[in-house]
């Protein structure tokens, strides 16, 4: 354990013990992440390939006697929750806690019997920056309540039980990635994971002097749930037209494009076609150590979510035009789009010049200026302490 987390858990069960007047029984960590390339594949049964930061929530936590989950985190202070485990269902408890809350009702519908239990959660990660801060919490109070309560659970299963508590208990209809990366990741490799099977591969991620940096654009995704429900709409209707179960299963683009009279289809489908393309070909990039070449891929999947599925919002096109210009290898938005980070791969000694180069654009336009974070590829969930 580095001396940094070790500092954190020892502060962070300082602060439990001064909040519920006992010590915690241990301290539990799930990373945030972020996704290298594959944006707009997963609901269409395709690829993806995240990797964990070293940034994510910590939970100290002791178990109760009762059946209650009091609930309290440092990012959400005057916010905190006493949550009977008895009779804890969909609708009860909004807010953050219902994250938390949700997790002990998806262990309980999967048939696991939670003990009640004292939380305290910490963070340092950004809120709504499309680092994934939701499934961390989700992840670290899963592996937490788990632990407490005795409960042995496969991580791919875990992680079906943490989507499951973000779709029906908070009601966010996301996929299974984030819950996946913050479970199954490893230090050092990004995860393949196939949306379709659920099946996932490390794949080594060495940046070899490279840095990879996120830009949080500080953009709000005001548009982003009717866009993101009418961009799915849409891929499910295209691939309806085209006779394939998803868009994952278009094996000739040039065929299916010509069969398709709608522009704005035809666009979408090019975008995850070659998306899924440019994951393999990401993959395929790492294996052989040639991650330099990586960053043409991430520009390429930018314009793809800047033209094709228009989904990328001025701040991040900005941010990744000025990265490229100063010297990075490549760039791109992540997340659902219109709003959230860029990323983008820096040799290491530009990086301060391409920080300066974002600030800079960001001025010129008279917006507020971007925050930047260094993305390590981390380990995944576990005990720390
Ligand atoms: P993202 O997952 O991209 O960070 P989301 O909107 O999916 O954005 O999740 C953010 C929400 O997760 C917050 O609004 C809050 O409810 C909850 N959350 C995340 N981290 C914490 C934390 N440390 N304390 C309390 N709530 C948190
Ligand atoms: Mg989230």
């Amino acid at each position: 354990m580095s001396d940094a987390i070790a500092n954190a858990s020892r502060d962070l069960d300082a602060t439990f013990q001064e909040a519920y007047r006992r010590p915690s029984d241990g301290i539990w960590h799930a990373p945030g992440r972020v996704n290298l390339i594959g944006e707009h594949t997963d609901y269409n049964d395709g690829l993806v390939l995240p990797f964990a930061l070293a940034q994510g929530v910590s939970v100290a936590a002791a178990a109760r006697e009762d059946e209650v989950l009091e609930l309290r985190s440092l990012q959400a202070a005057g916010e905190a929750a006493s949550v009977p485990l008895d009779g804890l269902a969909p609708g009860a408890i909004g807010g953050w806690a219902g994250y938390a809350a949700g997790v002990a009702w998806a262990l309980g519908e999967a048939g696991h019997r939670v003990r009640g239990a004292s939380l305290l959660i910490d963070s340092d990660l950004p809120q709504g920056a499309g680092l994934s801060s939701s499934a961390a919490l989700e992840c670290a109070v899963a592996l937490t309540l788990c632990e407490l309560s005795g409960i042995d659970i496969p991580r791919p299963e875990l992680a079906r039980i943490a989507q499951r508590a973000e779709n029906d208990f908070v009601g966010m209809p996301c996929g299974i990635m984030d819950q996946s990366a913050a479970l199954l990741c490893t230090a050092d490799h990004a995860l393949l994971l196939d949306c379709r099977s659920g099946l996932s591969t490390q794949v080594p991620l060495d940046l070899a002097g490279l840095t990879l940096l996120v830009i949080d654009t500080r953009a709000p995704h005001q548009l982003v749930d009717g866009a993101y429900a009418s961009r799915r709409a849409e891929c499910e209707r295209a691939a309806d037209a085209l006779g394939v179960p998803a868009l994952r299963d278009v094996t000739d683009l040039t065929e299916a494009l010509a069969s398709l009279d709608d522009p704005v289809w035809r666009r979408r489908v090019r975008h995850v076609v070659t998306e899924n393309h440019r994951v393999e070909a990401t993959v395929g990039l790492l294996r052989a150590g040639a991650v330099t070449e990586v960053g043409a891929m991430l520009t390429a999947a930018h314009l793809s979510l800047r033209d094709q599925f228009e989904v990328s919002w001025p701040e991040a096109d900005v941010a990744v035009e000025a990265a490229v210009r100063a010297g990075a290898r490549g760039g791109r938005m992540v997340g659902g789009g219109f709003g959230g980070s860029a990323i983008a791969l820096v040799p290491s000694p530009l990086v301060g010049r391409v920080c300066d180069a974002a600030l800079n654009a960001y001025e010129a336009r008279g917006w507020r200026p971007p925050a930047f974070l260094t993305a390590v590829p981390s380990p995944g969930a576990r005990r720390l302490a």
